[in-house]
């Protein structure tokens, strides 16, 4: 079956893309290209190298979760304060 990319796209008024999708499900412009590091050599490589913000970090995205669900757990005290 032949797939197409479906990414938003912004040409054509944020249309799907139509492109024709490669393994991942994705174009080679949206992602389709690149799977990651293959190789135990290149995981290491990946794993060492230093980051540029860290923002999607497993550490970073855990944070960002847990203050999501500490935020939501408290709804109630916290709206009593403002
Ligand atoms: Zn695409």
């Amino acid at each position: 079956m032949i797939r197409e990319c479906g990414a938003k796209a912004r040409t054509n008024n944020y249309q799907p893309c139509r492109r024709l999708a490669m393994a991942n499900g994705r174009c080679r412009l949206h992602g389709g290209m690149s799977t990651g590091p293959k190789t135990i050599e290149g995981k290491q490589k990946a794993i060492t190298a230093p980051l540029k913000h860290g923002f999607y970090s497993k550490k970073s995205i855990e944070e960002r979760q847990f203050l999501r669900q500490l935020i939501r757990n408290h709804e109630e005290q916290l709206s009593s304060l403002f």
